[in-house]
């Protein structure tokens, strides 16, 4: 009777952390892009359309199931590591600096590459419809979609950290770093405003990092841009929409019109120049979409 007690607290506890974390990162996201500065940010919208406020109920209802979920296998796997059943280990020195930081970035890219396999095999014909359909509703995603899978989906999406818990080495605070990184991540993802700025990406550091527009695209465009963190295993597959490049440049070019046009022009003129006088074909297709 104790062990299901300390187990449904331990459940709650992950619970709320996941609601605190989720409301704080999504809910911040949205509150500045969508409410506060949207006015500001328009010039760096991906796509021109505004998502329905039933597809943000919809992102909110499937992200609490999947937290839900999401905790009470966190309660499993953390009585595990309570346990001693698992690799964590809690003094630093035990593996030393080097080995920290190294087990994170190891972990990084490879859940960057299980993403990008999981996620070409829930595009496959017969998977799509009973496993990805949810998360692709939201064809102008917003940062409310984070956690909006099925439950299957949730399920392969997350299964990479129990199997980091239980076969690798690794330190609390890595894990944690690990996990908000794909938060962080996931919100910046499905942001629906691009953010990175144009010298960071050209920067030989970060060009093999994915922009804003690189997933806006997958979920616009569907059959492209499959990768997570990086831009490496849609390069090695060739399966980067031909447009990521050209969509994001006209977004920079956007901001640089608006900062030029601010405080100067009235508000229709600025979003004439936001769209750039005539809209190109690209954004047609998004207008259409
Ligand atoms: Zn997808
Ligand atoms: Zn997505």
């Amino acid at each position: 009777m104790k062990q299901l007690a300390d187990f449904c607290q331990l459940f709650a506890l992950i619970l709320v952390i996941y609601l605190f974390v989720y409301f704080i990162l999504a809910g911040v996201a949205y509150w500045v892009f969508y409410v506060l500065k949207k006015e500001t940010m328009q010039a760096r919208k991906i796509q021109l359309r505004v998502p329905d406020k039933k597809i943000i109920r919809h992102e909110i209802k499937w992200s609490l199931i999947t937290m839900t979920m999401l905790s009470f296998i966190g309660a499993i796997v953390i009585s595990c590591v309570l346990k001693g059943y698992t690799k964590m280990y809690y003094s630093v020195a035990a593996y030393g600096w080097l080995y920290f930081f190294g087990s994170m970035i190891f972990c990084i890219f490879l859940n960057d590459a299980y993403f990008y396999w999981v996620h070409r095999f829930m595009h496959l014909k017969a998977v799509f419809p009973k496993v990805h359909r949810i998360h692709h509703l939201s064809h102008t995603p917003t940062p409310w979609s984070i956690f909006s899978f099925s439950g299957v989906e949730a399920f392969i999406l997350y299964a990479i950290f129990p199997v980091f818990i239980f076969f690798i080495p690794l330190h609390p605070v890595a894990l944690s770093v690990i996990v908000l990184f794909n938060m962080v991540n996931n919100v910046s993802g499905h942001l629906g405003y691009e953010i990175v700025p144009g010298k960071l990406h050209r920067h030989w550091l970060f060009k093999y990092s994915n922009t804003v527009t690189h997933h806006e695209f997958h979920h616009a465009k569907v059959k492209c841009n499959y990768g997570l963190y990086f831009n490496i295993w849609d390069r090695l597959m060739k399966t980067n929409h031909p447009d990521n490049e050209k969509k994001f440049m006209q977004i920079q070019k956007r901001i640089l019109s608006q900062k030029d046009s601010a405080g100067t022009a009235p508000e229709h003129e600025v979003a004439r120049h936001i769209l750039m006088g005539k809209p190109s074909n690209l954004d047609k297709g998004y207008l259409n979409n």
